[in-house]
């Protein structure tokens, strides 16, 4: 299985040539088409296996075929930390480097009017913590009634931080109608109560990490759907992230972003980036 089997947008495969990636990774091969096709998504993956990757391709695929609206974002992408909700935002740029998406950042630390400027334009993609998202909203600047595609990335550390009723709050007030597509390591009994709530009918897509030498790691594939529970099993390598490694109390820190070490521009940190 290539890139090029997916059906992914011809830009957002260029950009993917450019970034050296060459095949999917198993959670890319398995999310990728469902995430497509329009169907929510369960991921059961860890960082390390290109989940981001998995979320961010078919999203930008299927935006570029609408257009923006002022204050009503298209779609909402939820991080527990501003570090992570960084990376997602430098995934859209380097994929969607070929496209006229919007996006704006809303993470703690950054001035309120900045992001909402950004916000009165218009912006396809929103990348968020949830608590800035809810000031946000609360403040009368936001409506989350045009969202189309809303995901949930690493539930079980939103779980440990004391995020979930914040989630919960957010998912009702995203339309009924939205895709999901929900990430998380492990399945804790809260977070299972949450997709059995608000995800419809998931395609559940599960990958199992283990380190089997310094510098790679093996996944295993599974693919489950609701009417066939068939399952289907790959495998691939790719390098581990040095901080894959990391542990969870030091994952669950607020680290202070510094922009240009994440090698984002400080402007786009403080909301804006044309992707
Ligand atoms: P993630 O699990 O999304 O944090 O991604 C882990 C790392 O894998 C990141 O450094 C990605 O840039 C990289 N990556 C994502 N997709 C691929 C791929 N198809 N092949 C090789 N590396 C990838």
């Amino acid at each position: 299985m290539q890139f090029s089997d997916l059906e992914l947008d011809p830009n957002v495969l260029k950009a993917v040539e450019e970034a050296g990636y060459t095949d999917p990774t198993p959670i890319q091969v398995q999310a990728i088409p469902e995430a497509l096709k329009g169907r929510d998504v369960l991921g059961i993956a860890q960082t390390g296996t290109g989940k981001t990757a998995g979320f961010v391709l078919p999203m930008i695929t299927i935006l570029v075929k609408g257009r923006t609206r002022a204050r009503m974002p298209r779609s909402l992408i939820l991080c527990p930390t501003r570090e992570l909700a960084a990376q997602v935002a430098e995934n859209f740029e380097k994929y969607g480097k070929y496209h006229k998406l919007t996006m704006a950042l809303l993470i703690g630390g950054v001035s309120f009017k900045d992001q909402d400027k950004l916000i009165d334009r218009g912006v396809d993609v929103l990348i968020a913590t949830p608590g800035r998202l809810l000031d946000h909203f609360e403040r009368g600047k936001l409506m989350l009634t045009g969202v189309q595609i809303m995901v949930v990335d690493e539930a079980d550390r939103m779980l440990d931080m004391g995020f979930i009723p914040d989630i919960e709050r957010i998912f009702k007030l995203t339309p009924f109608t939205r895709q999901t597509l929900f990430f998380s390591a492990t399945m804790p009994p809260e977070v299972t109560r949450l997709t059995r709530e608000f995800l419809h009918n998931p395609v559940r897509v599960e990958v199992t990490r283990q380190a089997t030498a310094p510098d790679t790691v093996t996944q295993r594939v599974c693919l489950f759907t609701p009417s066939r529970r068939d399952r289907v099993q790959g495998k691939a390598r790719l390098p581990a992230r040095p901080d894959a490694a990391r542990g969870r109390r030091s994952a669950q820190r607020h680290h202070l972003l510094q922009p240009q070490d994440r090698g984002l521009d400080p402007a786009q940190v403080a909301g804006q980036a044309r992707l």
